[in-house]
């Protein structure tokens, strides 16, 4: 059986390491790291994402803004509001919740973003110093993932790692990060031809698709470390039941390690958010990022 990969049990560390960082830099410099989330809307999920990060925002004593637009709020009001956001120095991290109403141009409202308090990540500038091995701040789900890995395997390097999906928001970014830890990736698709012996190779599999229970034990090399980035809602035995990318049952039996959905990477997002805001707070005032 698979080891459980615990990212409930590893955000939990993590911010308690990131509770002391705020604290050294209150103490030292007289520095409360900020950050600020703008939602646009009343989606229902959104709404419980951005409750929980200003929650633990304010629990690592960083301070916490919420600012609630209505959905019919215009693309030139939203970026009035970010900008706004860019010329207030009590903040140190913006974050737009995804997705924004259809009326606005997301990348327009994720590129009017100062990339210095980019915490999501998703900056064009931040992108593209990821991708050319720069100093940068990263997106948080594949920050999380790498982390688990890191802290389940050890060094990456050489190993064969598969990325299913290629998003921006976790795909595209969790390929670059396992690149530069040396890893020989594979980025995985909707259109590529027989997935199964493509995941078979892999040391480390990193599904992020978004179907239940896609990834099947007999894909999965013995041993193989998996990181089931999913997070997909479905009825079973008439119950709603959150399951991952990874048929969980299947694929434990023949992996080496696996993170659970829920409780793998899910914690993993709002806790590396939360440590990008220590990190852009400490380089907008030029004062060395504590050790988290
Ligand atoms: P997305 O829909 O933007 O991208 C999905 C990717 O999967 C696409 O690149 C597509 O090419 C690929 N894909 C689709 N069908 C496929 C198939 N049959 N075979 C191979 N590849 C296929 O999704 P996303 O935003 O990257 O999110 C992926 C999953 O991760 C979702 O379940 C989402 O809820 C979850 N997610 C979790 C967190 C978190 O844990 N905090 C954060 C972000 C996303």
């Amino acid at each position: 059986m698979a080891k459980l990969i615990d990212g409930k049990l590893y955000a939990e560390a993590l911010r308690k390491r990131i509770a002391i960082a705020v604290a050294s830099l209150k103490k030292d410099h007289n520095l409360i790291p900020g950050l600020a989330v703008v939602l646009v809307g009343e989606d229902p999920a959104s709404k419980v994402y951005v409750a929980n990060k200003a929650k633990q925002t304010v629990e690592v004593g960083m301070n916490s803004w919420e600012h609630k637009m209505p959905a019919d709020t215009s693309e030139a009001d939203l970026l009035a509001m970010v900008q706004k956001l860019n010329d207030d120095p009590s903040v140190h991290g913006i974050l737009v919740q995804m997705p924004v109403p259809k009326h606005i141009d997301s990348a327009k409202v994720l590129n009017t973003i100062d990339p210095a308090k980019d915490v999501d990540g998703f900056h064009v500038v931040n992108v593209g110093k990821l991708s050319t091995g720069q100093d940068a701040l990263v997106a948080c789900t594949p920050t999380g993932c790498v982390m688990l890995a890191k802290d389940t395997l050890g060094d990456l390097s050489g190993l064969n790692a598969v990325v299913i999906g290629r998003s921006n928001i976790v795909g595209k970014p969790v390929a670059q990060l396992l690149l530069a830890e040396n890893c020989t990736v594979t980025i995985a698709h909707s259109r590529s031809k027989d997935l199964a012996s493509i995941v078979r190779g892999a040391d480390l599999v990193i599904a992020a698709v978004g179907r239940p229970e896609m990834v099947k034990g007999d894909w999965i090399k013995p041993g193989a470390c998996v990181i089931d980035v999913g997070i997909n809602r479905i009825e079973r035995d008439g119950k709603n039941k959150l399951v991952g990318d990874c048929d969980f049952a299947s694929c434990e039996a023949v992996a080496g390690s696996i993170t659970p959905v829920p409780g793998g990477v899910g914690p993993m997002t709002i806790a590396c958010l939360l440590h990008n805001t220590v990190k852009a707070a400490a380089a907008i005032h030029k004062v060395k990022t504590p050790e988290m």
